[in-house]
């Protein structure tokens, strides 16, 4: 069993558009299968696929394994569950990365327990030892007091789930080639005990945090939520998209659709506002990717200020009205 080899990663599409999260984990991947100096393959399971694979090579892969199969239109845990299996009892790979999307952890954990092997879920990090060839899958831990690194010593494949929005897909390469491997699933339809009936899109979802270009989060010390107003104020100013951390969200102040965090969102936009929030570990998983982090604290000692690009020291309630005026005065 630890002869496998390979580094693959789960290609998850939804009426035949790829999940960005697969895009990034070709990009994480690549990095893996470069070191153990095995190929990265992506696995693409659907209805009318076959289209997608030259995506999948641009971004990164060497190989894609498709299996096309009405069958195979909507997700469903037992016919993807059976096609992936099938693959990895073909075909050996040493290492599987899959997005920590509903999709991925459902199938990521169905494939786990058929294969007996182990799963790192919700990773944060993925780095591989090439003596040993074992996967370091790092995720926090405790409460995320830690960051625990998990290794799966005794079972092929290696799995783990990631994050949308952690790791970072590479520029496509349209001259890149790669080989297609075609299997068939050999499920028919009335075999399947899951039907799907309706689809039914929610279309309530006001808040994109996780593509936003520009963040203002606001934290508990902006004191109540008439301090926390000036959030909105700024983010309307910038035309930004507000974010919070978990304190403000239990306190009532927003949504928990707006909370970012090892609960909440992951962002990396391109500018982060962190006002009045601590930087506690549980925040910081959340947003420490962004391209440019300012924080607002009266704390010259607080732990946000480790990851920020610019920090202002000072009180956001008399800070916050200024800035807002200061932009407001250079729209005009
Ligand atoms: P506080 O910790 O109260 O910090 C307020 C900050 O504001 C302080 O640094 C203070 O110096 C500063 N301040 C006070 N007054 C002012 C002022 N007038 N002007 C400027 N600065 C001021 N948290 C998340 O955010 N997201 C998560 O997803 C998340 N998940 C969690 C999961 C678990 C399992 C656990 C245990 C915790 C989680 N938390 C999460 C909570 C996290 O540990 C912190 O409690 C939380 O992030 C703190 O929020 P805060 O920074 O807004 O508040």
């Amino acid at each position: 069993m630890l002869d496998n080899r390979g580094v693959w990663v789960f290609i998850e599409q939804n009426d035949n558009q790829i999940a960005g999260v697969s895009l990034e984990l070709l990009g994480a991947g690549r990095k893996l299968a470069d070191k153990l100096e095995v190929p990265l393959a992506g696995v693409l399971l659907g209805d009318g696929v076959k289209g997608l694979c030259n995506t999948v090579i641009e971004y990164g892969a060497d190989e894609v394994y498709v299996i096309d199969d009405p069958v195979l239109k909507n997700y469903r845990t037992e016919t993807y569950m059976a096609g992936v299996y099938k693959l990895c009892q073909m075909y050996k790979p040493e290492i599987f990365l899959y997005g920590a999307t509903p999709n991925g952890k459902d199938l990521a954990s169905a494939v786990a327990t058929d294969l007996s092997t182990g799963l790192t879920a919700d990773t944060t990090m993925l780095d591989v030892e090439p003596e040993s060839r074992l996967l370091e899958a790092s995720r926090p831990a405790f409460g995320g007091n830690i960051m625990a690194t998990i290794l799966c010593k005794k079972h092929r494949p290696q799995m783990a789930t990631v994050r949308p929005k952690v790791m970072k897909a590479l520029s496509p390469d349209q001259s890149r080639t790669g080989r297609v491997i075609e299997e068939k699933i050999g499920i028919k339809e009335e075999d399947v005990r899951t039907k799907v009936m309706k689809i039914v899109r929610d279309v309530n979802k006001k808040v994109n945090l996780a593509d936003a270009h520009v963040i203002v989060a606001g934290g508990k010390g902006l004191g109540d939520e008439k301090g926390f107003a000036l959030i909105h104020e700024l983010a309307d100013v910038l035309g930004a998209t507000v974010g919070a951390s978990r304190d403000v969200v239990e306190a009532g102040w927003i949504g928990h659709e707006y909370q970012v965090g090892q609960t909440g969102e992951t962002v990396t936009p391109k500018l982060y506002f962190a006002i009045g929030i601590s930087g506690a570990i549980q925040h910081v998983v959340g947003m420490k990717n962004s391209e440019m982090i300012i924080a607002i604290n009266k704390d010259p000692n607080a732990t946000i200020f480790d990851v920020a690009t610019y920090g202002i020291v000072g009180d956001a309630l008399e800070i916050l009205p200024k800035l807002i005026e200061q932009f407001r005065n250079a729209q005009k």
